[in-house]
């Protein structure tokens, strides 16, 4: 196995590996999604350890990056990868920032609650959201072919406008990005993100066959199926009892919860 001092790499199965980041707050996920022909890489984390130095361990195909949401913790280290692609609707944001939320915000968040060393070089005063020029975009219904692994990409916004889940059709896994976790509340209570979309996005989700294992991109790695009907039915009390709108608090479902 793969020993590095800043990334913990667990083994899904043969070709697919999260590498995670359990020294800081977030608890963040990447996932190496190894085919015939090459390999996806969903996110890049915090941007605080290398995480290239990590992939080139695990696979010698070539990498290319899918990004379930350009918020910071998950498009920390894209720069370290010719090419990695977003969804069209944060096109904006990953060229030019997010606005109305500074490099000086981002910084603190990014590097405060860090309970383990981090890796020799990073500096913490220096650190900036990553900023950069995708090779492409990815819309609703985008297939990416692995060779012998299929993914399929579903617009899932609410949390922001250009959140992605994958679905690895053929594994079952389904890889939910910062729009279904457990312990943590997953959120939309930001000026950019959007309450009904979300819960849109969930009952979504909800609906898709063929779901062996769901994949946040924070907490606990790797979640029973069986969330999903949690998800229904939490969908049905938001609307019933009216309480899909910013300010109605934090809501609680059996293994996750919903804040707006
Ligand atoms: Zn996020
Ligand atoms: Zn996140």
């Amino acid at each position: 196995m793969i020993r590095d001092d800043w990334f913990t790499v667990q083994q899904i199965d043969s070709d697919t590996y999260a590498i995670s980041e359990y020294g800081h707050w977030e608890k963040v996920h990447s996932f190496l999604l190894i085919g015939q022909d090459k390999a996806i890489l969903i996110d890049t984390g915090l941007g605080i350890g290398n995480i290239r130095d990590v992939t080139d361990q695990l696979t010698e195909l070539r990498v290319e990056v899918l990004t379930t949401h350009v918020h910071a913790d998950h498009i920390g280290s894209h720069g370290q990868f010719d090419k990695f692609y977003v969804h069209e609707d944060e096109l904006d944001w990953i060229v030019n920032g997010i606005k109305g939320r500074t490099d000086e915000q981002i910084r603190k968040d990014m590097t405060r609650d860090i309970t383990i060393p981090t890796p020799p070089g990073f500096d913490p005063d220096a650190y900036r959201p990553f900023r950069g020029v995708p090779v492409g975009t990815l819309k609703e219904g985008d297939f990416f072919d692995l060779g012998n692994r299929q993914l399929r990409i579903y617009h899932t916004p609410g949390h922001s406008p250009g959140h992605v889940t994958i679905h690895d059709e053929t594994k079952g896994y389904l890889f939910t990005g910062d729009l279904l976790y457990d312990k943590t509340p997953v959120y939309a209570f930001y000026p950019t993100t959007n309450p009904e979309d979300l819960v849109r996005s969930l009952e979504r989700i909800a609906g898709i066959a063929g779901v062996s294992r769901v994949f946040g991109s924070h907490n606990t790695l790797g979640l029973d199926p069986q969330i999903l009907g949690e998800v229904q039915s939490a969908v049905r009390e938001l609307r019933e009892r009216d309480l899909i709108k910013f300010g109605t608090g934090t809501h609680r479902f059996g293994s996750f919860s919903v804040q707006f």
